[in-house]
């Protein structure tokens, strides 16, 4: 479609902006709304139902009811695997409604929506499905008379929270695994972008899922969040968001009923690139993308550049040209667009601020700067040359800035990239695999790219070391994850 069908289509697009409890959707019960607003333009989207505490709770209620008279997990697994595949199948026939939904909720590149975002919610979700008749126990060797089983049973009512940046995805790497083992959840996702997690419950009971299995409720963290966390209902929360309110659920845990708390939080990922790397145009390409892809809004963004000294003028020099060619800010409504606004006026005045500050502790900035002449929260790509101890290299932007940090040897570039209270992803460029597989060894992080970056597949565990989080996405394991083992022993002889 051209930017003119995306413009036509907007016009006439339905937004639904209820809670969604017991498989339909409600106004939130105090009759309380947010708006929604459009990042592109500031126009309101829709005034969303305002969730609160009471919300909260009559959402926990329907899932906890679906859950005791287990009309989820007492279905065989092929039948939970056909309702998955089902809402699968029926994301993708609202593919364009919903990343039409996104793009416009939080600023999105449309392209972005259709190749990348997309294709990954589809990818996630049969993944899981697929995994749903795999998982298997064990019966172990105990003494004669005696035998003793390993179960795995879903653990509950399992509350999910996330961010904005990838609003949709993210929410699908936590709700796949969450039902596909059988379990019941309350999702409460960003108030920023609010709407395609909306859809996806309603597709969820659309595809077959029982009502009161999959609850959304919107709102705002401090209260609906907040709610879900403390909630004593809850078995386990999920999270991905910032380190920030990450702390704050574990202490929320603690209050209330020790539930367990998988966090996925904040990165400052760094990218080493050594004087050996094959070739420094790929790997500057890869260095772009790294950090202005999703406009920096990525939590394993690239965002710290250590670059060998020897090649520090090269690289900024590519760096900066090949920004120009392939991060242009534009509607991101526009299938041509690859940089679209940062996601509110609020995270906008952040990022800003950040650049000021890096400007103030002295970074040298060699690109950026420079107002973005459209109307929307945009923001310029900016690269600033400087040190490790700078605030800007040790605290998340979460926008389009980078810091290119000079080095001299290998030990020098580790100790730089595992200074870092976050260790959520890195990456080295080299062609001496010995040197490779020892940095892949030393450096703190819970994903270690060779000669790429970002790259990855739904084998891959995702999630980090040190404040990066505690928990793993993707994968096998992340369905383990929502699981408890169960130990039966039986007297036999
Ligand atoms: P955030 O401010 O921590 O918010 C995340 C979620 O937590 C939102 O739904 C938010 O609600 C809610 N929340 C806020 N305060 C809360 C409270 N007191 N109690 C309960 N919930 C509360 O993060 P964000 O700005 O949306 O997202 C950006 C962050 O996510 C970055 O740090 C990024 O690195 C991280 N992230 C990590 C990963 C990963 O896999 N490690 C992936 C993506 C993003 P409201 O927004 O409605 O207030």
């Amino acid at each position: 479609m051209t930017h003119q069908d995306w413009l036509r289509k907007a016009q006439t697009l339905h937004i639904e902006s209820r809670l969604f409890i017991e498989g339909r959707y409600v106004d939130a019960l105090g009759g309380g709304s947010f708006d929604c607003i459009n990042p592109s333009t500031g126009a309101v989207l829709a005034r969303v139902a305002q969730g609160e505490a009471q919300d909260i709770d009559a959402a926990v209620a329907s899932a906890l009811a679906a859950w005791n008279d287990r009309r989820w997990r007492r279905l065989a697994p092929r039948e939970r695997m056909q309702v998955m595949n089902r809402w699968a199948d029926l994301v993708e026939q609202h593919a364009d409604e919903l990343a039409l939904l996104e793009t416009l909720d939080m600023g999105k590149p449309i392209s972005d929506m259709l190749n990348i975002d997309l294709p990954e919610v589809l990818r996630t979700i049969r993944y899981f499905a697929e995994c749903i008749d795999k998982v298997e126990g064990a019966v172990t060797h105990t003494a004669p008379g005696s035998l003793h089983m390993i179960l795995h049973e879903p653990l509950g009512v399992v509350g999910a929270i996330t961010p904005w940046n990838y609003p949709m995805l993210m929410a699908v790497w936590k709700l796949a695994p969450i039902l596909a083992a059988g379990n019941c959840v309350v999702l409460k996702p960003a108030e920023q972008a609010p709407l395609t997690c909306t859809r996806l419950a309603a597709l969820f009971v659309e595809a077959g899922g029982p009502a009161g299995v999959f609850n959304l409720v919107n709102g705002l963290g401090p209260e609906a969040g907040r709610a879900l966390a403390l909630h004593p209902d809850v078995i386990k929360l999920s999270f991905t968001g910032s380190t920030r309110v990450g702390k704050l659920l574990m202490g929320y845990a603690g209050q209330s009923n020790m539930k367990r708390v998988a966090l996925e939080t904040g990165g400052k990922s760094p990218q080493i690139f050594m004087p050996d790397l094959y070739d420094l145009d790929a790997a500057v390409d890869r260095a772009v993308g790294g950090i202005f892809d999703n406009a920096g809004q990525v939590c394993n963004a690239g965002s710290r550049l250590l670059v060998h000294r020897d090649l520090q003028d090269a690289f900024i020099a590519k760096f900066i040209a090949r920004t120009q060619v392939l991060y242009q800010p534009g509607d991101p409504l526009d299938p041509a667009t690859t940089l679209g606004p940062l996601a509110s006026q609020p995270h906008q005045r952040k990022v800003l601020a950040d650049i000021a500050r890096g400007q103030a502790e002295g970074a040298q900035m060699v690109m950026g700067g420079t107002q973005v002449a459209l109307p929307g929260t945009y923001v310029p790509p900016t690269l600033f040359v400087g040190h490790n101890r700078m605030a800007i290299a040790q605290e998340e932007i979460f926008g389009p800035v980078a810091t290119l940090i000079p080095f001299d040897t290998e030990a020098e570039a580790i100790a730089l990239a595992n200074d870092s209270v976050y260790g959520l992803a890195a990456a080295v460029w080299t062609r001496d695999l010995h040197q490779a597989h020892r940095m892949v060894g030393a450096l703190e992080a819970g994903v270690v790219w060779v000669n790429c970056f970002g790259d990855g597949d739904m084998t891959q565990p995702f999630g980090g070391y040190k404040q990066s989080g505690n928990s793993r996405d993707k994968h096998v394991d992340s369905l383990l994850s929502y699981m408890q083992t169960k130990s039966a022993w039986f007297q036999v002889g």
